[in-house]
């Protein structure tokens, strides 16, 4: 219930308007995101880099509406991937790229443009891209982008969802050698023709996904904060005999960063999903639907600021 108010929020722009505005903003963003700058971005990479973890960056935007947000959008990733190349923070830091803020929803050509512009600049940095997945109407076409990204820039990472019934298949298509596969449960309000429903049965669907692309040929990137699976996880690459180079856990920032450290410590490549920029708020909507004390937190805030 909570789930669906918070995801249906995420896609209020009125709701959205307001939030800008209200005071609480400020100490609930800064929990979950790096920052509205770039340098911001950068000093949180830094930090986390020094304290034994990697990091994928997202430049928060989603849903552009112009050619010009598109470019911007670029814009703000191929500058990144060259303060990240110059400071000498790639290749332990790569870029999560969402092709709606790219221009997806404007042109798929054009989105696939920029995108591999973003490959060409992480190429440069010597670091790579993964294209998040996003509502499961833009699924078929970021796979074809996808596709056609890897001819080029084969380290290009996709991100399956587990919630979704075509996930298993897409798992089998994607345990290739050389695919960076992300495994996460997924984040927004699907219906139940696509996607599991309850939370048991996409428990289910992850560990069955997680089993295809560990026993792949491919590199697993398990996304998940979830203890249960990140047990599940370690136990299969060691069934599976992947060395800890071999694959890797990630978690969002803000997260469980005690789980995240302890991971580390015990040899395990940690990523940490650096989200950063003016447009947190979809973002920040889709992690309080994830969690009741998340909301807590929020309310706290809302009420002590
Ligand atoms: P949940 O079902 O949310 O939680 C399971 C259990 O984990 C909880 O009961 C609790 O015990 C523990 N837990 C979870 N969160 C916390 C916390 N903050 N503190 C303490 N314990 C906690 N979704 C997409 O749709 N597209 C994407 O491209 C995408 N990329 C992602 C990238 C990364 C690196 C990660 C980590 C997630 C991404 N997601 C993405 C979001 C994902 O789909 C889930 O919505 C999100 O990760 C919550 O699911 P969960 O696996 O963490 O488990």
């Amino acid at each position: 219930m909570l789930r669906s108010v918070f995801l249906a929020a995420s896609r209020s722009s009125a709701l959205e308007r307001l939030a800008e505005r209200a005071p609480v903003s400020r100490s609930v963003v800064r929990r979950f995101v790096a920052g509205s700058s770039t340098a911001d971005a950068l000093k949180v990479t830094r930090q986390l880099i020094d304290d034994g973890l990697t990091v994928s960056l997202d430049h928060l935007g989603e849903d552009t509406v112009t050619g010009e947000q598109a470019v911007a959008v670029r814009d703000a990733y191929v500058t990144l991937l060259r303060l990240l190349r110059d400071g000498g923070l790639a290749p332990a830091a790569e870029v999560s790229v969402k092709l709606s803020a790219l221009g997806q929803k404007i042109d798929e050509r054009l989105a696939y443009e920029h995108a591999r512009a973003i490959c060409a600049a992480a190429a440069d940095a010597g670091t790579t891209v993964t294209l998040d997945a996003e509502d499961h109407t833009t699924t078929d076409a970021t796979l074809e982008t996808l596709a056609k990204l890897r001819a080029d820039f084969p380290s290009t990472g996709a991100v399956l969802q587990a919630y979704l019934r075509r996930t298993e298949a897409d798992c089998r298509e994607l345990a290739t050698a050389g695919s960076r596969v992300r495994l996460c449960k997924g984040a927004y309000a699907e219906p139940e023709s696509v996607a599991f429903q309850s939370a048991l049965d996409v428990d289910k669907a992850y560990v069955r996904c997680l089993n295809i692309l560990m026993s792949g040929d491919g590199y697993p990137m398990v996304a998940t904060h979830d203890p249960r699976l990140i047990a599940i996880a370690e136990d299969r690459a060691r069934w599976f005999d992947r060395a800890a180079d071999e694959y890797e856990f990630q978690m969002l920032f803000g997260c469980r960063p005690e789980e995240q450290a302890r991971l580390a410590a015990g040899g395990q490549v940690v990523r940490v999903y650096v989200p950063y920029g003016d447009q947190w708020y979809g973002y920040l909507m889709r992690r309080l639907a994830e969690r009741p004390a998340n909301v807590a937190f929020f309310a706290r805030n809302l009420v002590s600021r």
